[in-house]
């Protein structure tokens, strides 16, 4: 079988072209995510230098030549662009500058003032090497759990694309001086464009998937959370408990509840107005997702209402814990728009081992124990059980 160089490198700048075509499309639909545009304009960027080194365009070849490879190295750069602003939301915009001007300089000393095919080719492919390269590596470093499957089939295929380039450099350079040539039916220039090609196509899919995976991860944390918070809704909460219940049911294992509820907090939408309220609930939310462990679910369970999840825990170290946010949050001074204030929390506790391990069981009672708090004063943590123990006090009297 014999591969055409010429027809090959037509076939991988339209289609880079047209993946440039597909990342745009991509990104308008998915809200233009942060990178998409900077892959779309990079794949765009390869695709006519490629376009524009091969097929000459009946121009001088050599200017062309340097052009093209220019437009590749922007190419690259803003893929590595697109890449850490869809992870970190921030990138370095003189990077693809750097790679051009880095490549533009090579490509004229070597095509222009000391012509050299050799030292050029080499020259060019370590430059792209380490151009894949250094997108594969921010790829697999620092990945966010949901997206790790995307990452890595895109970080792979640029690998590819890396490991590609070092090679053809490594063997123009082991080659007798003066044999290659851009189009001689030597297997590197085949293989080179088969592979580099199918890596190419992998890759652009790869980003397509990270952005779909990101989308996915989006919707779904948009549909468990609550918007004014970012606490857990009630809906998710209770979709956790019934997991964990399970889980105690089969290893006997306890489970803790609180149900916190602001103090006087509609005098305080009344005083200052809703807007001050939301900064209250966002406050309280923000100082509880900080007291809470990694492994327990905080959630907005309805108006000002929030329900804390301790799997592991027993009810007097859920007291401690529900103690130490009353004392944080009353200690707080709130301000927004002009207005400073404090404000307290009332918090009732219980666990599986006196309710048993019913979500609904645990909600209940720490519900009472709440109102109990309430009733005796509010700004206080009480605990079902001491409930229990009164009311039995209650009635022996
Ligand atoms: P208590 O100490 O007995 O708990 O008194 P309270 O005033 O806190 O109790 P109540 O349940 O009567 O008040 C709850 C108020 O919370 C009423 C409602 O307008 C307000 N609320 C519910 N959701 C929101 C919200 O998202 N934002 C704001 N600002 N207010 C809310
Ligand atoms: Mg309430
Ligand atoms: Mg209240």
């Amino acid at each position: 079988m014999t591969l055409d160089i010429r027809t090959m490198m037509v076939m991988v700048s339209a289609l880079s072209v047209l993946f440039s075509a597909l990342l745009t499309l991509a990104g308008l639909h998915g809200g233009n995510t942060r990178g998409v545009q900077h892959w779309a304009t990079g794949s765009l960027c390869m695709g006519l230098g490629l376009g524009f080194s091969y097929t000459h365009l009946g121009l001088d070849s050599t200017w062309v030549l340097s052009f093209g490879a220019t437009l590749m190295a922007a190419g690259i750069g803003l893929q590595f662009n697109g890449i850490q602003a869809f992870k970190t939301g921030h990138c370095n915009r003189y990077i693809p500058w750097l790679l051009v001007v880095v490549v533009f300089i090579q490509s004229i000393w070597f095509v222009v003032l000391h012509p050299d095919i050799h030292a050029r080719v080499i020259a060019n492919s370590l430059a792209f090497s380490i151009g894949n390269a250094a997108c594969a590596r921010a790829l697999f470093i620092r990945i966010d759990q949901p997206l790790r499957t995307a990452y890595w089939f895109t970080g792979a295929s640029f690998t590819v694309v890396a490991a590609m380039f070092l090679a053809r450099a490594v063997i123009v350079f082991l080659a007798p001086p003066d044999t290659y040539s851009l189009y001689a039916q030597t297997p590197i220039n085949p293989a080179s464009f088969f592979i580099g090609s199918m890596a190419q196509m992998c890759l652009t899919f790869g980003l397509v998937l990270m952005l779909n995976y990101r989308l996915a991860t989006d919707l779904q944390k948009l549909a468990s959370t609550d918007m004014l918070t970012g606490a857990l809704n009630r809906r998710s909460l209770e979709q956790e408990a019934v997991r964990l219940s399970a889980r105690c049911n089969r290893t006997g294992d306890t489970l803790a509840v609180l149900m916190i509820d602001v103090d006087h907090f509609k005098s305080i939408n009344d005083r200052y107005g809703h807007p001050v309220g939301d900064e209250v609930l966002r406050r309280l939310a923000a100082v509880a997702q900080k007291t809470i462990r990694s492994d327990d679910y905080f959630a907005r369970y309805g108006g000002e209402e929030f329900c804390i999840l301790l799997p592991s825990t027993l009810e007097k170290d859920a007291w401690i814990l529900a103690d130490r946010l009353r004392q944080t949050y009353a200690a707080m001074v709130i301000e927004y728009d002009g207005v400073a204030l404090s404000s307290t929390i009332s918090i009732g506790v219980s666990d599986s081992t006196h309710t048993g391990v019913e979500f609904a069981s645990l909600i209940a009672a720490a519900d009472q124990a709440m109102y109990r708090a309430k009733l005796e004063g509010r700004n206080r943590v009480v605990m079902h059980s001491d409930q229990v123990e009164l009311s039995v006090d209650v009635v022996l009297l």
